[in-house]
């Protein structure tokens, strides 16, 4: 797409409000309205204040400009059809049109550019799960569900569905190939997963997601929420990761011939994920609440060790799908900024590759049956159990610091050590209602 076809979409669509979003560096998508007749001079760069927005603050100088890449423009399908709403996904340059070093989709451009380099393309899919939750009499959310399904179940106890079909619905408008949805293990909770692309339409379309299926739930009365884990006792929201790698034709991960389908380069892809995943768990899961869906006993994963199928792995070795061999990482959760989170399993998967690191053995054996002792006897590590475990070793990790660049590497470990001292310094309900009386 280029200006002309913009300006021609535009009038036969009859746009008036042009939305210019990005990201910080928490993953929380942003964005700009734009007066159609304002358009001509926004497609050169609309000029912002960074200073606010998380991750992007620099002393030097706070203007930057954002720049809308074409190819993304989309109606919503949800505000008014007579003087629509479009959007545009944008890049974040400085003034001086260098791409700002923070913005955290420059960082998977770049590393989607330097596997290019090498000839590979990262393939990505994701199932995102969430859950619609009931809202208080100020429109605010709860924990309250309103219906009692679980795993598959339909209407009428689904009452979810007419919120997911108009998701879908919305998704398709906006030309997601939307694969399938269903209502999820915990009341209230569900998934919907679409299809395959490269990495970094992967992420936009995780960022585009969220918000449609926000807006949707707000419009049936309801407060969709990415949190992991909103309720003790209930399955968490994960965010599994399915990725293939291919060269041209070549599909890298795969060897028709080898007992679970895969390529030295498929073993050694696990293994530079698994070398890096207590570095990578920051970033894939990184929020103080992430770590209580990563507990053992749950579907979430809780221990380093891959399988080909089994309950509880970190790494799955899914059946070949769409003619394609993939690997699983079933730790991601969906509160994860996905642009910095798939540029840094791109890396580490590249990384097993260059450095042919070989993963330990499969784990044949069900961990979820393994007593604590089993599993410590067989040399089976646990995930990082904390947001602040996990940014220690994000913090050591010397590729995932060159991956995020100094810039973003040093203001997501500063943003999140804020919010792990936070939750530390703070007295929880837990605490009072444990020792208040006793002690
Ligand atoms: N909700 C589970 C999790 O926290 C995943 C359930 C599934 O396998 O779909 O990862
Ligand atoms: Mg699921
Ligand atoms: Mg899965």
């Amino acid at each position: 797409m280029d200006r002309e076809d913009v300006f021609q979409f535009m009038e036969e669509n009859d746009v008036k409000f042009i939305r210019f979003q990005f990201t910080d560096i928490s993953g929380i998508m942003k964005n700009i309205a734009i007066n159609y007749s304002n358009l001509e001079s926004a497609l050169d760069g609309v000029l912002f204040d960074g200073y606010a927005v998380d991750g992007f603050s620099r002393s030097e100088e706070s203007e930057m400009l954002l720049v809308p890449e074409l190819d993304t423009l989309n109606i919503f399908p949800w505000r008014p059809q007579q003087g629509k709403v479009v959007r545009f996904i944008c890049d974040v340059l400085s003034q001086d049109g260098t791409p700002f070093a923070g913005d955290p989709r420059y960082i998977l451009k770049k590393m989607v550019a330097k596997a290019a380099a090498k000839g590979y393309m990262f393939l990505v899919e994701p199932e995102c799960e969430f859950f619609l939750f009931h809202t208080d009499e100020h429109g605010l959310p709860t924990t309250q569900t309103h219906d009692t399904a679980g795993y598959f179940d339909l209407a009428p106890i689904d009452l979810g569905e007419n919120a997911r079909r108009e998701v879908c619905l919305s998704l398709e408008n906006m030309g997601f190939l939307v694969e399938s949805s269903h209502h999820e293990v915990a009341a209230g909770q569900h998934e919907i997963d679409f299809r395959y692309d490269d990495a970094l339409k992967t992420a936009d379309n995780i960022e585009t997601f969220r918000m449609v299926v926000k807006i949707i739930a707000q419009k049936h009365g309801l407060h969709a929420t990415f949190m992991p884990k909103p309720l003790h006792n209930e399955a968490g929201s994960g965010m599994h990761i399915n990725m293939s790698l291919v060269r041209g034709e070549q599909d890298v991960l795969a060897d028709p011939n080898d007992e679970l389908g895969l390529s030295k380069e498929g073993y050694y892809f696990i293994g530079g994920i698994m070398k890096h995943i207590r570095g990578l768990t920051a970033l894939c899961n990184p929020l103080v609440n992430s770590y209580k869906r990563l507990v053992p006993g749950t579907e979430a994963p809780a221990y380093i060790l891959w399988a080909r199928k089994n309950r509880g792995p970190l790494i799955r070795v899914p059946y070949f799908k769409d003619g394609r061999a993939r690997v699983e990482l079933l730790s991601p959760d969906p509160a994860c900024n996905p642009y910095l989170s798939l540029a840094a399993l791109l890396g580490a998967g590249m990384e097993g590759i260059e450095k042919q690191i070989t993963p330990p053995p499969e784990m044949k054996a069900n961990i979820q049956d393994m007593s604590p002792r089993a599993i410590r006897e067989a040399g089976i590590e646990r995930l990082p159990a904390t947001l602040g475990e996990a940014l220690d070793a994000l913090e050591q990790d010397a590729l995932l610091r060159e991956i995020l660049g100094e810039h973003a590497f040093r203001s997501y470990l500063s943003t999140k050590r804020a919010e792990w001292d936070s939750y530390c310094e703070t007295v929880h309900p837990w605490e009072t209602g444990r020792y208040l009386s006793i002690y």
